[in-house]
């Protein structure tokens, strides 16, 4: 059977990697110019910024056993950082002592381990049509191919837009459609000038019940990202939805004035980058299916925003929808 994946995050990567195995001929499209999706991490002259996941925990006996392959392979690592918790505007240690793992020296490694012997090819497809038993694949005008299985591992609104026609005719389709998945995030990296520091000594802060910001790193406490200047700003998905479409400067703006107020101390930017991630982070009561397949029209669905929203959820549905293809 010949397959396209649409999609090289971690839950189209695990999914071409056990069909793969499976003897399946698959072969990978993804958009961006490297792999990853939302683990992708920025590479920069100072070192890589992860803008998107941070890292990953593993909670379940398979993806476990996945990290210690991983870990063998050195793509990647236990994170060590010193985790703190802002609660009501105090900072104080966070009890949370899960083991948290890091691509290295990038996010994306464990994702490019996967896909290693595998077809991957850089289009964004534009559209998808099924006709006589087949999918073609559009990149504009140009046909990228002719499949007999097709599998959507990409956020949920950008597979809506793929698949605005087979979801009216599918009422498994519409239901799972009806209801917005992910929620976006703006993140900005802020490089504080050589003389600044912030008052803290901690590498991760979780940020709680706060209206703008969810979460703070350094950088540099992560094996091949940028040095100690190097902070990163996540906003919650209500002011990131909100402010959607401010500019990447405004944000920044932001993005330091919040920095300034939390730690109630005065620093200055040498550069920023800000990155709109507009499918971001899961929905709380989205329901989860795991993954989906209909057999009548050939298509699989994987992906985090079916599974919890999470690197270990997407890489589960991933390997989830393989399985069920096998069948
Ligand atoms: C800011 C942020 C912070 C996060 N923090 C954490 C964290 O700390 N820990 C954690 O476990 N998870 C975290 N997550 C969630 C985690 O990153 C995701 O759950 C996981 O990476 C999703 O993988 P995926 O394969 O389902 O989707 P994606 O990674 O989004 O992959 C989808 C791929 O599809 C491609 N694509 C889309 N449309 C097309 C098209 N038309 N044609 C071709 N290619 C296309 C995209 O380029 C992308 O590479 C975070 C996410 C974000 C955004």
């Amino acid at each position: 059977m010949t397959i396209a994946i649409i999609g090289a995050g971690i839950a189209g990567a695990a999914c071409a990697q056990r069909l793969q195995q499976q003897g399946q001929h698959v072969v990978v499209f993804d958009k961006g110019r490297a792999v990853g999706g939302r683990m992708s991490s920025k590479r920069t002259s100072a070192g890589y910024l992860d803008l998107g996941a941070q890292y990953f925990t593993a909670r379940t006996p398979a993806f476990s056993s996945q990290c210690q392959r991983w870990l063998a392979q050195q793509v990647i690592e236990r994170w060590h950082g010193a985790l703190g918790l802002i609660e009501q505007g105090m900072l104080g240690a966070s009890p949370d002592a899960t083991e948290r793992y890091i691509g290295i020296p990038s996010m994306q490694k464990p994702v490019q381990q996967l896909l290693a012997d595998i077809s991957v090819q850089h289009a964004e497809v534009s559209a998808v049509h099924f006709e006589q038993g087949c999918w073609q694949l559009y990149a504009g005008a140009d046909l990228l191919g002719q499949f007999q299985q097709l599998v959507l591992a990409v956020p949920q609104q950008q597979a809506a837009r793929l698949l605005q026609q087979v979801i009216e005719s599918q009422w498994q389709l519409k239901s799972l459609f009806a209801q917005i998945a992910l929620l976006p995030c703006w993140a900005v990296n802020i490089e504080l000038a050589e003389s600044d520091s912030l008052p803290v000594q901690f590498d991760g802060i979780f940020v709680k019940q706060d209206a703008q910001i969810s979460w703070l790193a350094r950088q540099g406490s992560k094996t091949g990202r940028a040095g100690p200047q190097h902070w990163l700003v996540h906003f919650t998905p209500a002011w990131s939805a909100e402010h959607l479409e401010l500019s990447a400067d405004e944000v920044a703006q932001h993005a330091l004035a919040a920095l300034q107020r939390v730690f109630n101390t005065r620093v200055k930017a040498v550069a920023t980058l800000s990155h709109r991630w507009r499918y971001a982070q899961q929905v709380a009561d989205y329901p989860l299916l795991g993954a989906l397949r209909l057999h009548d029209v050939k298509l699989g669905l994987c992906g985090d925003w079916l599974n919890g929203g999470r690197v270990e959820n997407a890489w589960l549905s991933g390997k989830q929808l393989a399985e069920e293809l096998a069948l």
